[in-house]
């Protein structure tokens, strides 16, 4: 069994689908298809649903219209015959009469991801449609039966195999399967997901509960880049990570991967293959448990981070001091991504400030407590290169110029971070890919 996840350009139209569909047909043995919403579509939903929280039922219905609209003109591109052209049409309808019912409700958090699961029903039964147009035999099971996270939003890897496999043993002759990435169930059965990206994190949970051969990502970009694409130009695929490189770098901001994909299929050794659906000649990206090449192997960064310093009210920080710092970010269940500390102060950093104000105010009880906003970390990842005085010396002669907050060193042997205002990102970025890759 092999899995292969298609991102949101690989399903974004209906000549993306059709070569999709050829693709996994031409690819031997048993395999599932895990399918994202449509690009552009999850943020549409998204804001749809913001006008609904805000009560702009006119906005929310022309957003609605349109979006409808760009459906129905895929749906005529990508079907020939008749019947299952208006069998499309009727099942768009069922999605979007449903999505318009939310108009004259209340409408919460649990609304909204009601809504925004429609991208990934969406894609997925229109994929399945096409399936059978072209005389393809393809099980589509909904992933609302099989994916569950628990009360702390972590996934259910017990239930999602039990239930999974048994959605699979009821069709024993099929060797080929789709499913919606992204979406699932909570620990109270209501729709949810798995957060932005979170089609990735499907795939792997998906393949463990399989054991699949592998879990492919396929996507718009031929593998993993030595850094990102989209601020540095001549950036290069990586030909092989290991599971602790990519896990760095996807924690650490590669967008190419949801940050929780790697985990795992590494706790269960089930390589991830990052292949690129425009150009699937192109060799890849291959992540398995072996180091290989020396040095830093490629550079991420991660937006939106708030540093926190706290200082300690007593002179030092009097052993406890820590643990009652860590305590309060423990209690609003806000994790932290770097440390540093001084003889009289500990510096942290968060990216999600959603209980920023609470955590300030205890914070308060122990010291005065300053916060910086719109910083940026970058990491620097490849395996051992905390052994290697070199790759910092590099990283350190980039970033010359460059006002540097926060320095986390040594804490993995994989990782070098940095943290900087944000407004410096493309310039450190730049200036450590010519520096490090000489591009
Ligand atoms: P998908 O819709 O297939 O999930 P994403 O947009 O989530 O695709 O991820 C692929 C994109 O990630 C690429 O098009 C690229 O712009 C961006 N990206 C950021 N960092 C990297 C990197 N290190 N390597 C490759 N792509 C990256
Ligand atoms: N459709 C979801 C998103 O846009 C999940 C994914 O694409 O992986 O975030
Ligand atoms: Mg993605």
């Amino acid at each position: 069994m092999n899995i292969m996840k298609f991102g949101g350009t690989s399903v974004g139209s209906a000549e993306r689908i059709k070569d999709v569909v050829r693709l996994t047909f031409s690819y031997p043995g048993r395999k599932m298809a895990v399918l994202s919403a449509m690009s552009g579509t999850t943020n549409n939903l998204l804001e749809i649903s913001d006008y609904l929280t805000k009560r702009n039922t006119d906005a929310a219905n022309d957003k609605i219209n349109l979006l409808e609209k760009k459906y129905k003109q895929l749906a005529d591109k990508l079907f020939f015959s008749e019947d299952i052209r208006n069998r499309s049409y009727s099942l768009l309808r069922e999605h979007f009469t449903y999505i318009r019912s939310f108009t004259q409700d209340l409408f919460t958090v649990n609304e909204m991801k009601c809504v925004v699961a429609q991208g990934e029903l969406l894609s997925t039964a229109l994929f399945e449609l096409y399936c059978r147009e072209s005389g393809f035999n393809a099980v589509l099971l909904p992933a609302l039966n099989f994916m569950r996270i628990d009360r702390e939003q972590e996934p259910d890897q017990f239930y999602i195999k039990e239930n999974l496999n048994r959605e699979m043993d009821k069709y024993p002759e099929a060797s080929f399967f789709i499913t919606q990435g992204f979406i699932c169930r909570n620990a109270f059965g209501e729709i949810d997901n798995l957060k932005r990206g979170g089609s990735d994190y499907t795939a792997s949970l998906v393949g463990v509960a399989l054991n699949a051969s592998s879990i492919q990502i396929w996507t718009d970009i031929d593998g993993f880049h030595d850094n990102d694409p989209r601020f540095v130009e001549n950036t290069h695929a990586i030909a092989e990570l290991s599971f602790d490189e990519a896990a760095e770098l996807a924690y650490f901001g590669a967008k190419i991967l949801h940050p929780s994909t790697i985990l795992p299929a590494k706790v269960a050794g089930i390589p991830v293959i990052i292949k690129n659906t425009l150009n699937p000649a192109a060799a890849g990206s291959t992540i398995t448990d072996k180091a290989s090449g020396k040095g830093i192997k490629a550079i991420a960064a991660k937006d939106g981070i708030t540093a926190i310093r706290v200082k300690s009210g007593r002179m030092l920080l009097a052993y406890g001091f820590m643990r009652k710092v860590f305590e309060i970010f423990e209690i609003y269940k806000t994790p932290i991504d770097m440390i540093t500390t001084s003889e009289i102060s500990v510096s942290l950093t968060i990216d999600d400030t959603s209980r920023l104000s609470r955590i300030i105010a205890d914070l308060k009880h122990y010291g005065t407590v300053e916060t910086d906003n719109e910083q940026t970390i970058i990491s620097a990842v490849g395996e051992g290169i905390s052994d290697d005085s070199e790759a910092a010396r590099l990283v350190f002669t980039a970033l010359a110029g460059i006002p540097v907050r926060m320095i986390s060193y040594g804490g993995s042997r994989h990782n070098i971070s940095i943290l900087i205002p944000s407004s410096f990102k493309s310039r450190a970025l730049n200036a450590l890919s010519s520096i490090l890759f000489n591009h």
